[in-house]
């Protein structure tokens, strides 16, 4: 086979509900950014209903335009699971039960405490003749792959938990092993958030402006802006000293923002920043409604560091739960950095925690005065060497601004404790 890393792929989305709006098509967005973590840039992304006359036309188109095809949805054992026949048909492979699927299908069921499969999920472990068959760790129905004259056919169910594991489990290092030329793709991910697109990368311009290798991309979202390097390696290679050096220029222009690599999350890092100082810390959050808790109890193991969240949202609860003065919300309002400030305070004291965080905000699209605007947002952080708080001025509709109002409270938890004059580093 051709060297194939730097090939491409088409992405297939299946499912009535992608066509009809219901469902936002996020599954194709996650392959295509997996894929091109290992050189695979993706050409086309099709989406076509449960309809087998639909999925054929794109297995058609999608194999006219590239030798790699990963495709989601349908692959459950309902009526409107239709997938696996249609590709199967398509490629002429017949469906066969595979006996170790079979296995893995009637154990699944028997764990969740059935005592006889229903017929239906039999179907689950058909297979199309000659398919590698990829078990599902998050689910039942497999992931599948068909090799066909070149072409490397993935099938993978639509559930994102299950599509993601499959992806990352199975056909990400098939095809790293697979397409291996005596070369394979170098990737590094550099983390920041705090700073828009274009505003990053001016500031990283004098090292990237005339950078050829590694390649450089910017991928921004709601929450920040990913700078992805990538190189091409020789194949057992682990380290490319291409990209350790522009990591290391890149850290130096823009530390401040960049709060971890790859896989680390905020939540994560943060997460490890409390442990390592041997911190606790409580919330109090108003405005973004639950979304910092939700954020931090998301990593495995916060117990460790979380003691509570509380959603202070009417005045009276700010009073009552926290200690926030009446006169104070009265005369300042609820959203000013005077409560905010008590907020923190009055959490971390109630909780006795070392450190206590507060967001206080207007989400919108009501609730705005001639001197506060919808997007007006105070953040607070106290800990045993003070309180600081930090004014935010959020664009956009309410979701919006919670999501990055919750985002820039996490962020002031991680600037905090790497403040090198209050924590030891
Ligand atoms: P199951 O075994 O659960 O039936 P499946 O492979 O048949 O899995 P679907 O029935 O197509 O998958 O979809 C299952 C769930 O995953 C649905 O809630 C659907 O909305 C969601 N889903 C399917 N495709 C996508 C996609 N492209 N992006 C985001 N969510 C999706
Ligand atoms: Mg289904």
């Amino acid at each position: 086979m051709k060297d194939l890393t730097t090939d491409s792929a088409v992405i297939i989305t299946i499912g009535n509900e992608l066509l009809s709006g219901k469902t936002v098509d996020t599954n194709a967005a996650f392959i295509a950014r997996r894929l091109a973590e290992i050189g695979i840039k993706t050409r086309r992304t099709i989406t076509v209903g449960d309809e087998k006359r639909e999925i054929q036309w794109g297995v058609r188109e999608a194999c006219s335009a590239a030798k790699i095809i990963v495709c989601t949805g349908g692959l459950g054992p309902t009526r409107d699971d239709i997938s696996k026949h249609a590709v199967a048909e398509y490629f002429g492979k017949p469906l066969r039960v595979d006996r170790d699927q079979l296995r893995i299908v009637e154990q699944k069921f028997r764990s969740l405490g059935y005592k006889e499969m229903p017929k239906s999920n039999i179907s689950q472990a058909e297979v199309p003749e000659g398919a590698v068959v990829f078990s599902n760790s998050k689910g039942t129905a497999p992931g599948l792959l068909i090799i066909d004259k070149g072409t490397y056919f993935f099938m993978l169910p639509g559930v994102p938990v299950e599509m993601k594991a499959l992806m990352k489990e199975d056909v990400i290092p098939y095809l790293k092993k697979r397409l291996d030329s005596g070369e394979t793709v170098l990737s590094r991910t550099i983390r920041t958030t705090g700073i828009g697109e274009s505003k990053l990368a001016e500031l990283l311009d004098p090292a990237l402006s005339t950078l050829k290798d590694p390649e450089v991309a910017f991928l921004p979202d709601l929450f920040g802006v990913d700078v992805r390097l990538t190189t091409k390696v020789k194949s057992k290679s682990k380290l490319s000293p291409k990209i350790e050096k522009i990591e290391k220029e890149i850290l130096k222009l823009a530390s401040e923002y960049v709060f971890g690599f790859d896989d680390d999350t905020l939540e994560s890092v943060i997460g490890s920043l409390l442990i390592k100082h041997n911190l606790t810390i409580s919330i109090a959050e108003s405005c973004t409604g639950g979304l910092v808790g939700n954020r931090i109890t998301d990593s495995p193991g916060s117990s460790a560091y979380f003691e509570r969240g509380v959603i202070t949202y009417s005045n009276n609860s700010k009073v009552e739960l926290l200690g926030v003065d009446p006169d104070v919300i009265e005369n300042k309002g609820a959203v000013s950095e005077e409560t905010a400030i008590q907020m923190a305070e009055g959490i971390k004291i109630r909780s006795r925690c070392e450190m206590g965080l507060s967001i206080t905000g207007i989400a919108g699209p009501s609730g705005a005065t001639t001197t506060k605007p919808v997007g007006l947002v105070y953040i607070a952080i106290s800990d045993g060497f003070g309180t600081s708080v930090k004014k935010l001025q959020l664009r956009g509709d309410r979701e919006r601004i919670k999501k990055q109002a919750a985002q820039a409270a996490l962020n002031l938890i991680r600037i905090r404790l790497n403040d090198k004059n209050l924590y030891r580093n």
